[in-house]
């Protein structure tokens, strides 16, 4: 499982969503946004705190 930090394109909130499968793929998912309670595009913007990393 990844965290995956989304933002709303409408209302530029971002969250993190606990998602099992890669978005790196998408540019944009459509997500259910509470604040504009609706469904909208959201951003990818990357991986929280990613736990496979190490440098
Ligand atoms: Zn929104």
């Amino acid at each position: 499982m990844s965290k995956w930090r989304l933002r709303c394109e409408k209302c530029s909130s971002e969250r993190v969503l606990d998602l099992g499968f890669n978005l790196y793929e998408f540019k944009k998912v459509y997500l259910y946004c509470p604040r504009c309670q609706e469904n909208t595009p959201h951003v990818v913007q990357g991986v929280e705190a990613p736990e496979a990393v190490q440098a």
